[in-house]
């Protein structure tokens, strides 16, 4: 008889501690042959398993030799281990050790996957192994939707799916009734029968005394070892046999040596990925609520980038777009500013006046810089021309800008708001003066004649007939422009309703500018024109030609003669026009780092913006961090459960001669489609998060600057695969290191 598996000299010894070791196989001697059916029978605590863990591979620290259907075990290398329990041995196990969440096939076909075999090839299989041990029926159910004899059916299905030499069973009956032990029995029986080697422990004498063969150990020793006279072997027809599955034997050229076991492929990706994804589903729940605190972190991510984008975006397109690029506008700091100021930063508010001296010094500075820049152009003063920017409202001490934002906010209906938009009507007949809302007035007639306007600026030479809406543009023959924030005062307003209309601008004279006194001054004139002109254009701003104010104001004097047009009619804002993008570039980079001097009030914004987001990026990008960091933590503690959790899975993967590759594969497939599902999740978060704050953004300050760049979300998957992936290392990593033969004990 052919000698399937012979030991000779195997001394098991179990380390307890550092010094001491518990002798557990005292140099065991025994062959066995194909085609018996051997019952191992022993007191508790004997030594058959540890035995059995030997045979089968699981266990490879034992001293003496081990011969399995030709392979010498004590020499073989951990990955010759794995081909061997993949291919030369079949476990049954007492408990069954069925994966839960997988199918009866997928549990059958498991070793079959774990060689890459192809899916008909699997199931043409796996359906004649169900058959052999009367199941075929039962293919598609779930390991709990079985009896614990259905339940062994299967994993016996499973031991012999790779067609192995040698089964292995350790108390495959303990679990059962008799009844159902006998039929199992009657199974294993078939399999030894038709040619194979089959091992099993038992306790019951019944199943001993059916068996070919007994062998009895006591602490670690056989003590008993005969053969059944009585033992009938079945007739075995030719074709009943079983036959090697296909797509096999491949010999190992490189060392010359035949290797007696097929070498085959390893577990694909394809179905690393399936096995993940049924365990994901198996928990389902716990996937989905984490899959949904890492989406939150990658959602707000791409949020924090839409932003700053977005950001960006306004200050390109809405800013500084209306502006001519080749025309520098440089504004005053006053002499005393302090850096930081509000005041200081946005000195287009400031109102200071340029002198003679400041516009010479500017030219000066300007072209010394264009000099020590090799710089061709030059400021001359044809190339220089004069605006003015006044507010009506007295901004001593009050912040600058803050009521015309106000304005903007249109809120006409707010008690503040009405008293602010309440308009003083003289009655030139009576002298009556009555307090009007314009709304309401405009409302009841159609249209007011309106006299307080908030600013009064002179139309800067960038604005062109692009930026009017109704209308044109006044010249220097006169006229006055009016912005959309008209709208804000009059909602139902038809903007070329108001064009030719005549009006009347009531100006008072900042205090700065009359250096106290209080100067007013009165502009009637035709509206020309509406315009939109990018951050003023929500503003109540009338825009007049320079020059024209010039000649209004021209030998006017105010307050009894105590003040003089020509004391207060002088430009606060400089146009200078440059030869081209790159010179406006560069004088605009200089305009920053001095103390009197300042670009536009887009530029200043641009900057404002810029240095906003200059400061809230990071500390943005902080956040998602940190957030993220929270992320990886989480999926590495749910990974890291789930591998506890799974101990007794992974245990049944690697004695059905999973490599560590193939497990740590199980385990990374599955944190990449954490990392897939949480990236998706937070994509879709992200579009909701965007939605909400889109309305509440446009229908308050009535502007979103969010943009998407398309690569944003691959981006978010992206850093979501790799955090996941990073989180799962570790988890994935013990996973594959853990011993079977402990996995196994694990209850
Ligand atoms: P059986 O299967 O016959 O009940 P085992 O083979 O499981 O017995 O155990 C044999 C002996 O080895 C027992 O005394 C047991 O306590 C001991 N043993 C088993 N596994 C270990 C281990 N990992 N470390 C230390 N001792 C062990
Ligand atoms: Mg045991």
């Amino acid at each position: 008889m052919e000698k399937k598996l012979q030991l000779i000299g195997v001394n098991k010894f179990y380390k307890l501690s550092n010094k001491e070791t518990f002798h557990a196989l005292y140099d065991i001697n025994v062959d066995f042959e194909k085609g018996e059916l051997v019952s191992i029978v022993g007191e508790s605590g004997s030594g058959k398993s540890t035995l059995m863990n030997l045979i089968g591979g699981l266990d490879s620290d034992f001293s003496g030799q081990i011969i399995a259907d030709g392979e010498h075990l004590e020499n073989l290398a951990d990955k010759e281990l794995d081909k061997y329990r993949k291919n030369k041995v079949g476990f049954v196990f007492q408990s069954f050790n069925l994966i839960p969440h997988l199918s009866i096939l997928d549990n059958v076909t498991l070793a079959l996957t774990l060689s890459n075999v192809s899916e008909k090839d699997k199931v043409e299989r796996a359906t004649k192994m169900l058959k052999l041990v009367g199941l075929e029926s039962q293919i598609k159910k779930s390991p709990n939707q079985l009896s614990g004899g259905q339940k062994q059916r299967v994993a016996i299905a499973r031991a012999l799916i790779n067609d192995p030499e040698i089964i292995i069973a350790d108390e495959p009956t303990g679990a059962l009734d008799s009844d159902t032990s006998m039929q199992i029995l009657d199974i294993l029986k078939d399999i030894a029968d038709r040619g194979k080697l089959v091992i099993m422990v038992t306790h019951s004498e019944k199943i001993a005394s059916i068996s070919s063969r007994v062998v009895e150990i006591s602490d670690g020793k056989i003590i008993n070892d005969h053969k059944n006279p009585d033992y009938k072997k079945k007739k075995i027809k030719k074709e009943e046999t079983f036959e090697k599955p296909k797509q096999e034997i491949i010999t190992d050229n490189k060392s010359k040596k035949k290797r007696n076991f097929k070498d085959r492929q390893n577990l694909s990706l394809v179905s690393a990925i399936r096995l993940s994804l049924h365990n994901m589903w198996a928990s389902r729940m716990k996937n989905f609520l984490m899959a949904f605190g890492v989406a939150i972190g990658i959602g707000s991510l791409i949020l924090m980038l839409c932003f700053s984008s977005g950001i960006t975006d306004f200050i390109n397109d809405t800013m500084k777009s209306y502006s001519d690029p080749t025309i520098v506008t440089v504004s005053l700091k006053s002499k005393d500013a302090v850096e930081g100021d509000m005041g200081n930063m946005f000195s287009s508010f400031s109102f200071n006046q340029y002198e003679k001296e400041d516009i010479v010094e500017l030219k000066n500075k300007m072209n010394k810089f264009l000099e020590l820049e090799n710089m061709d152009y030059r400021v001359t003063d044809d190339k220089i021309t004069y605006g003015m920017q006044l507010m009506t409202l007295d901004m001593q001490g009050a912040l600058p800008g803050s009521n015309l934002i106000y304005i903007n906010d249109g809120h006409q209906d707010d008690m503040y708001g009405k008293e602010l938009f309440m308009q003083e009507i003289k009655n030139e007949e009576t002298g009556e003066i009555k307090k009007v809302n314009p709304l309401e007035e405009y409302k009841k007639n159609g249209w007011i004649e309106y006299e307080k306007v908030y600013c009064l600026y002179t139309t800067p030479p960038y604005y062109s007939d692009t930026n009017i809406i109704a209308g044109e543009m006044s010249t220097d023959k006169g006229g006055i422009m009016l912005t959309q924030g008209i709208k804000n005062m009059f909602p139902d307003i038809d903007l070329e309703q108001i064009i030719g209309k005549e009006v009347t601008v009531t100006l008072n004279l900042p205090t700065s500018v009359t250096h106290g006194a209080p100067v007013q001054i009165k502009i009637k004139d035709k509206i020309t024109g509406i315009m939109d002109t990018s951050l003023m254009s929500g503003w109540m701003v009338c825009y007049i030609n320079y020059d024209y104010l010039g000649t209004i104001l021209n030998g006017s004097e105010f307050n009894d003669g105590v003040m003089k047009a020509s004391d207060f009619y002088k430009p606060t804002h400089l146009y200078i026009k440059t030869d081209s993008e790159e010179t406006t570039a560069k004088i605009n980079k200089w305009l920053e780092t001095q103390d009197r001097y300042s670009g536009s009030i887009e530029d200043q914004f641009a900057n404002m913006f810029e240095n906003m987001t200059s400061v809230i990026g990071p500390s943005l990008i902080v956040i998602s961090c940190i957030s993220l960091i929270v992320s990886a933590m989480m999926i590495l503690v749910v990974l890291y459960m789930s591998v506890s959790e799974r101990t007794k899975e992974i245990g049944v993967l690697k004695s059905i001669g999973a490599r560590r590759k193939d497990i740590r594969r199980i385990f990374t497939s599955e944190s990449f489609l954490i990392g897939l599902l949480s990236g998706i999740f937070g994509i879709v978060f992200n579009l909701i998060l965007t939605l909400i704050i889109m309305l509440v953004l446009t229908n308050t300050i009535g502007m979103c600057p969010i943009t998407y760049r398309w690569w944003y979300f691959f981006l978010a998957v992206g850093i979501s695969i790799i955090i996941s992936m990073l989180a799962g290392l570790y988890p994935a990593n013990k996973a594959s290191k853990l011993d079977p033969v402990e996995s196994l004990r694990r209850e």
